[in-house]
C-alpha cells in the first residue's frame, strides 16, 4: 500500500504532465477567427445550446442576429429575453411547422423572407455572431438553395460567427463547419408522456 505522502506525490506529478500537455495545445491554437458551429442530430440541446452562446456573446457585447426558421406553438422563454436587447437583431418566421401549414408555396415564401434577414446579417461585418435555428429543416425541404446558403456562408465576413441548428445537417453544411455536435438521443420525457416543460423545453 503506498502511503499518503506517496500518492500526493503521484499525483501532483500526474498533474503536471496533464497541465504541460494542455499548456501545450492551448499554446499551439493561435487562429482567430469566425466560426461556423453546427448542431444537430436527434437529441434534445441543439438550439438552447445556440442560445446559450447568445447569451455568452451578448454577456460580451457582442452584436448578434437571430433568425429562427420554425416557430413552435410556444412562446420561447429566450426570445422574450433578448427580443428587446439592443444588441440583438431577432427575426421570426412565423409559420409555423411544415406539417401544420400544409402549404408548401406559403412555406417557401416565408422561409426565403425570413432567409433574407440572414443573408443581410452575414453581409454586415457589425454582426459579430449570427445563429441560424433549425436552418437544417429549410434545406431538408428544399425550400431554401442549398448552394445560395452555402455561398452566404463562405463569403460572410471573415470574423463573423455563425451557429446552425437543426437535425440532419447536409454533408456539405458539416464539411464546411468548423465545430460540429450531434446530439444524440438516449431518452426524452416526451416518449414518456410528459408535456412540454416551461423553461426546459419553451
Ligand atoms: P432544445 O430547444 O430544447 O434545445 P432542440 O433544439 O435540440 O431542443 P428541436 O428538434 O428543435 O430540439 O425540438 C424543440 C422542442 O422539441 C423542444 O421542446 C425539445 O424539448 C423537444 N425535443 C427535442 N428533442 C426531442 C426528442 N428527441 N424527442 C422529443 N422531443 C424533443
Ligand atoms: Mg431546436
Amino acid at each position: 500500500m503506498p502511503t499518503s505522502e506517496e500518492r500526493a506525490l503521484r499525483h501532483k506529478k500526474a498533474m503536471q504532465r496533464k497541465k504541460e500537455h494542455i499548456d501545450g495545445r492551448i499554446a499551439a491554437a493561435t487562429i482567430d477567427k469566425g466560426l461556423l458551429v453546427v448542431l444537430t442530430g436527434n437529441g434534445k440541446g441543439k438550439s438552447t445550446s445556440a442560445f446559450g452562446m447568445l447569451a455568452r456573446s451578448v454577456g460580451h457585447g457582442l452584436r448578434c442576429g437571430v433568425i429562427q426558421f420554425i416557430k413552435g406553438q410556444w412562446e420561447c422563454g429566450e426570445q422574450m429575453l433578448f427580443a428587446d436587447n439592443p444588441l440583438v437583431e431577432f427575426h421570426v418566421m412565423n409559420t409555423g411547422f411544415t406539417w401544420e401549414t400544409q402549404d408548401r408555396d406559403k412555406d417557401i415564401a416565408a422561409a426565403e423572407n425570413t432567409w433574407a434577414h440572414g443573408a443581410a446579417m452575414m453581409k454586415n461585418p457589425e454582426v459579430d455572431v449570427v445563429i441560424l435555428d433549425e436552418l437544417t429543416y429549410m434545406l431538408t425541404y428544399g425550400y431554401l438553395d442549398k448552394e445560395m446558403v452555402l455561398s452566404a456562408l463562405e463569403n460572410r465576413p471573415e470574423d463573423q460567427h455563425v451557429i446552425i441548428t437543426g437535425r440532419s445537417a447536409a454533408k456539405e453544411l458539416i464539411e464546411l463547419a468548423d465545430t460540429v455536435t450531434e446530439l444524440s438521443e438516449k431518452k426524452h420525457a416526451f416518449y414518456d408522456g410528459v408535456k412540454v416543460q416551461k423553461g426546459i423545453d419553451y
